[in-house]
């Protein structure tokens, strides 16, 4: 199993932040991810699955290590029944099924996640999300591998059971349809998450659900936060729910961010803004 000592989260993670990871595991298979969290639990190490990174804000004072399942790749498509593993590319997901004219994965296609983090989060745009595709996922529970329904995924908006459990995605079996111009409305999406989001500076996609009714970017504008910053993390000026990295920045000046953006809108409108994002410290 490859160990990267020290690991930088930069490296790591989509938002860029300063600080290193004491160790970083990859194993090869299931089995050595197995003997890895044997071997973690005995010695009371903290430990976090990472998929691509784009929704973890992680402090440099993180004291566990991270398991990437990146060697957890394979995918098998039979006819419209898509059997992929954890650490494949959601994106490259998405334009592997639009080339066989299966349709159900066009939004995913620009959001930078595997397909691990994709099920944990419940990821969605565009009024869609896994959900609305997912047949049932393969996961590590303890050490037993077992199957799970979709109905005992529990999924909500950006929530599912992976959320409030040891659980471990191993794989995901989707269930899509035939459908026409696929690829047009994967470059439709493509072509407006360019033109609205940030995607010239480091960040980890929406920082806040939408508070039922209300669009966060829009309450976080209306308080007067775009172009905010706390030392290099800026309320981007393009998109209010998107912060970005404009340096050098820490998870701390992230976090403070956060705390500043919600009590700002708190006051503005009586709305407390949920992080959607997730913090290691
Ligand atoms: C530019 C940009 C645009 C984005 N757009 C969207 C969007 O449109 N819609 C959306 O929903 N999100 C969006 N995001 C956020 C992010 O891409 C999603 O939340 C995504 O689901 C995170 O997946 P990941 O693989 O990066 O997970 P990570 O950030 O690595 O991990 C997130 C959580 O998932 C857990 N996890 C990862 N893999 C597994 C596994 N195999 N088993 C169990 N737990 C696991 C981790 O432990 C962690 O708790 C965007 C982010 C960026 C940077």
């Amino acid at each position: 199993m490859r160990i990267i000592n020290k690991a930088k989260i930069s490296e790591y993670t989509s938002y860029k932040l300063d600080g290193e990871i004491k160790k970083l595991y990859i194993p090869e298979d299931i089995l050595e991810l197995k003997k890895l969290l044997d071997y973690l639990k005995d010695n009371n190490i903290r430990y976090k699955i990472l998929g691509n990174g784009s929704n973890l804000i992680i402090s440099h004072k993180y004291d566990g290590v991270l398991i990437k399942l990146s060697k957890f790749d394979k995918l098998i498509i039979k006819d419209k029944c898509v059997k992929v593993m954890a650490g494949y590319n959601l994106s490259k997901l998405s334009l592997e099924c639009a080339k066989r004219n299966l349709c159900g994965l066009e939004f995913a296609y620009g959001i930078p996640a595997t397909v691990g983090g994709a099920v944990y989060q419940n990821a969605g745009a565009y009024g869609f999300n896994i959900s609305m595709i997912i047949k049932e996922a393969i996961v590590l529970d303890g050490n037993n591998i077992r199957t799970l329904s979709k109905d005992e995924m529990k999924f909500g908006y950006r929530d599912s059971i992976f959320k409030h459990s040891d659980l471990i995605c191993l794989e995901a079996i989707f269930e899509l349809e035939y459908g026409d111009n696929v690829m047009g409305k994967m470059k439709e999406y493509m072509d407006e998450r360019k033109l609205k989001q940030p995607l010239e500076y480091p960040n980890a996609g929406s920082v806040f659900v939408n508070p039922k009714g209300y669009s966060a970017g829009k309450l976080i504008e209306n308080s007067g936060l775009k172009g905010f910053k706390v030392n290099d993390v800026m309320v981007s000026y393009k998109h209010a729910n998107f912060i970005v990295n404009t340096g050098r920045a820490k998870a701390e000046d992230v976090i403070q961010l956060i705390k500043i953006i919600q009590n700002k809108v708190k006051d503005d409108t009586g709305i407390l803004l949920d992080c959607e994002q997730e913090y290691l410290e």
